[in-house]
């Protein structure tokens, strides 16, 4: 572990952090301009700065125990400073002035595990810069230019929850999101519970093939229905019509959203549990995006005392869970699920409550 100092030989002159994601209810709805509710999880990324005098950018991440120095001219960067730099330009095309500067990441995100190390690296970088200069972003602009770096710089198509989670949202409370209108409202967890969200260790290897051709699904589903994107459409009985394999991938996605947008009316930690668990139902039998060990986790989880419910979370294919559990009791249910888990021969970990 190398800090500022040790890398740059000077101390920092601003630091700033921003919090991982994940997503308890609305999945697979961003992309049809629908509703999302993802918390921050308690891991963090930090970035330290300072301004560099040899007339280079200089990124150091503690993580990956990699720097890259950035002259201009070149190409955009590959790899984890492609976020940084994509921040930076997107700053400037914005009309502010930025000198060089050392940035020195470390994190306590887990890198590609679905919890947004990446939305918390741009958020991070974003919100340092900021204070390095005191520019005038608000938090929604800051995700925005976010997702912009990741779209522009990284190369992913994501859509603008992850950032904004990341920008927006605290641990101790969810955040509702429209993805069409940017309307937001902090949401209190339902009383006396907590989450814990475990990592299945199957990667996510068939998600980006299966998320575009998901993606293209419900956009022809939305043309055959004549709306803008599914999220125009509130009645499930309106998507029945649609032929196969449309007509479930759009069940999915209107009845997710119906979902979400109950808990807005306030619901107790048994029904927000009964909604995820049939939001997993509906994402492995309508939108097929589960695997069997996704649904051996979440089943482990779901059939625990003091889990109110549980559903894969992320894209699918592999990847993470959440839960929604009893307050006090994620540790104890989070190693118990694990132990058992894991002796059905799967390579399972604890994500969230944070292993230290
Ligand atoms: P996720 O966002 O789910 O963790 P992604 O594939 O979207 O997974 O983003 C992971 C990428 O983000 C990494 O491969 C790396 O390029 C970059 N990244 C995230 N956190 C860090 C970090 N602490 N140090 C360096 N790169 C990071
Ligand atoms: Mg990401």
């Amino acid at each position: 572990m190398k800090d500022f100092q040790q890398i740059f030989g000077k101390a920092p002159e601003a630091q700033a952090s921003a919090p991982g994601r994940v997503n308890l209810l609305g999945e697979h709805t961003d992309y049809n301009d629908g509703f999302v509710l993802p918390t921050a999880i308690p891991q963090r990324t930090t970035v330290h700065l300072g301004m560099s005098k040899d007339g280079q950018h200089h990124f150091y991440s503690e993580d990956l125990d990699e720097q890259v120095s950035i002259l201009d001219g070149n190409d955009t960067p590959s790899g984890f400073s492609s976020y940084i730099y994509g921040c930076i330009q997107l700053l400037e095309q914005e009309g502010y002035t930025i000198p060089k500067i050392n940035l020195h990441v470390s994190s306590s995100v887990p890198i590609g595990s679905g919890l947004s190390s990446s939305a918390a690296l741009e958020v991070a970088t974003l919100r340092g810069v900021r204070s390095l200069l005191n520019l005038p972003l608000d938090d929604v602009r800051i995700a925005q230019i976010a997702q912009q770096a990741e779209i522009q710089y990284a190369g992913v198509q994501c859509g603008i929850m992850d950032q904004m989670a990341s920008s927006l949202a605290d641990a101790e409370h969810m955040l509702f999101l429209d993805t069409r209108t940017l309307e937001l409202r902090v949401i209190p967890f339902p009383t006396g519970t907590e989450i814990v969200v475990m990592d299945s260790g199957v990667p996510r290897t068939l998600a980006g093939s299966g998320y575009n051709q998901r993606r293209a699904e419900c956009e022809e589903a939305a043309r055959l229905l004549g709306v803008k994107a599914l999220r125009d459409i509130t009645d499930p009985q309106a998507v029945e019509a649609l032929p196969e394999p449309l007509r479930r991938r759009a069940r999915h996605v209107v009845s997710e959203d119906n979902r979400v947008l109950e808990v807005l009316e306030g619901v107790s930690a048994e029904r927000f549990g009964e909604l995820m668990n049939a939001s997993h139902a509906s994402l492995r039998d309508d939108y097929e995006v589960s695997v069997p060990a996704l649904d051996t986790l979440v089943a482990m989880l779901q059939e625990t005392k003091e889990v109110f419910g549980a559903r894969l979370t992320g894209a699918g294919f592999g990847g993470a869970c959440v839960a929604l559990v009893a307050a006090g009791e994620a540790r104890a249910i989070a190693n118990d699920v694990l132990e058992r888990y894991n002796s059905a021969d799967f390579l399972g970990k604890i994500l969230v409550p944070q292993v230290s």
